[in-house]
């Protein structure tokens, strides 16, 4: 299959173009607390705009549920959008997302290159996360051209990125992926087809069921798979060991067997950490040290990997042609429990491998340390690049392909 991006778009002078961007910011006491995503999706809009176009940008931003959420206005991003972009940005807080006014406006839009207008949050509809036919007419009916460049949205069927692009092509007007949707898909492509090997994964994070489906189909595809964070401990406890108060789901226990029976039924090596760092609590005061991973003693929880878990970890990892990271070894937001995450990014970041990064903490993490140069990819995406990664259709890049 073939994205359809950007170039497969003729003329944009008079066009009024739909751009469903992830504006999904972190907001702190009303601000953008963090700009990337806003950052990420600006050689889209400049592009449409120096070819003539005029904008009509639309984004979710938290979890309002289908309803008007004063908490999740667009009113921030706007300014935000308006400083980078240098250019008014047109944003009219409404209770919903559309209106005759709002339709209005995008209609003069066409005579007006160069204007952008941003809508209220999309998800204040219920129709956006019930992909709804109905909703999604009336978002086409806002412009001629729809570009999706919010990847980290298309794993999810809703409304702007799956209903939407298929009423518009339906009507014989172009749906195509901006730049930033075409960046992400290329750099995991490069990880799902055939990767130049050894391919290691390093997995990390809190839940272990939240990346099952992703260890599943990652055995089947990596030379390694490094696991790290808290969902170490359900691998661990599985087999017996003692890890105290640490963060496991026994419920796993019988999915994490299966696993590590795959991977050696396939030879792929599954590293665990060897050992950690324990805490009665966490918090910055606790008393910790370094335990074997299996010995976490009673009432203390493993809150980082250890210092000779990184060194097997990096060992592997200098060895590794292309690499996926995905999820923290540790909690790296409190300092005495960062020297895992740290250590294995500064490892990753080091290798001569092609070096993908993805999940919203993890990247975080990169850029803490000041390791992005390092990487060849930071997706914006957590779920998105995950369920990618897994190799299934997802519905917002499937509106966006065709046959070859
Ligand atoms: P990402 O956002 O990169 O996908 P996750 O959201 O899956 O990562 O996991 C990140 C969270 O996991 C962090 O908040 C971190 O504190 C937590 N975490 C990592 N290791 C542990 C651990 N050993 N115990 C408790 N929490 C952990
Ligand atoms: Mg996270």
């Amino acid at each position: 299959m073939r994205l359809r991006t950007l170039d497969d778009l003729g003329e944009l002078a008079g066009q009024r173009v739909f751009v469903r961007a992830d504006l999904n910011v972190p907001l702190q006491g009303g601000a953008v607390a963090d700009d990337t995503r806003v950052r990420a999706t600006m050689p889209t809009l400049t592009e449409l705009l120096e070819r003539g176009a005029s904008l009509v940008v639309a984004s979710h931003l938290g979890r309002p549920k289908g309803q008007v959420d004063d908490t999740a206005r667009m009113g921030p991003v706007a300014g935000l959008l308006a400083e980078i972009l240098g250019r008014v940005v047109e944003y009219v807080a409404t209770d919903g997302v559309l209106n005759a006014e709002v339709e209005q406006s995008c209609e003069a839009l066409a005579f007006e290159p160069g204007r952008v207008v941003l809508l209220e949050n999309l998800r204040f509809d219920p129709g956006e996360e019930a992909d709804d036919r109905a909703f999604a007419l009336r978002l086409a009916g806002l412009a001629d051209v729809y570009v999706d460049d919010a990847f980290g949205a298309v794993h999810r069927a809703h409304a702007s990125v799956s209903a939407l692009p298929k009423a518009m092509l339906e009507q014989g007007r172009p749906a195509v992926a901006g730049r930033l949707l075409e960046r992400e898909v290329a750099a995991l492509s490069r990880l799902l087809g055939e990767p130049d090997r050894p391919f290691v994964a390093v997995l990390g994070g809190a839940k272990v069921s939240d990346k099952l489906s992703t260890i599943g189909s990652l055995v089947e595809r990596v030379d390694a798979l490094l696991i790290g964070g808290a969902m170490a401990f359900t691998f661990i406890a599985a087999e017996g060991g003692q890890v105290g108060d640490s963060l496991v789901e026994p419920d796993r226990f019988e999915d994490v067997r299966a696993a590590r029976a795959r991977a050696a039924e396939l030879g792929v090596v599954l590293q665990l950490p060897e050992d950690v760092v324990a805490a009665p609590e966490i918090t910055v005061e606790a008393q910790r040290h370094t335990v074997p991973s299996a010995e976490v003693p009673r009432g203390e929880k493993g809150l980082d990997i250890g210092p000779r878990a990184v060194e097997g970890f990096a060992r592997t990892i200098a060895g590794a042609r292309t690499i996926l990271w995905n999820g923290p070894m540790g909690v790296f937001e409190l300092e005495p429990f960062s020297a895992g995450t740290r250590g294995v990014a500064t490892a990753i970041a080091g290798a001569t491998a092609f070096a993908v990064a993805g999940g919203g903490d993890s990247i975080a993490a990169v850029k803490k340390y000041g390791l992005g140069d390092g990487f060849d990819h930071l997706s914006t995406g957590g779920g998105a690049s995950l369920e990618f990664l897994e190799g299934r259709s997802l519905p917002g890049i499937a509106a966006l392909e065709e046959a070859e």
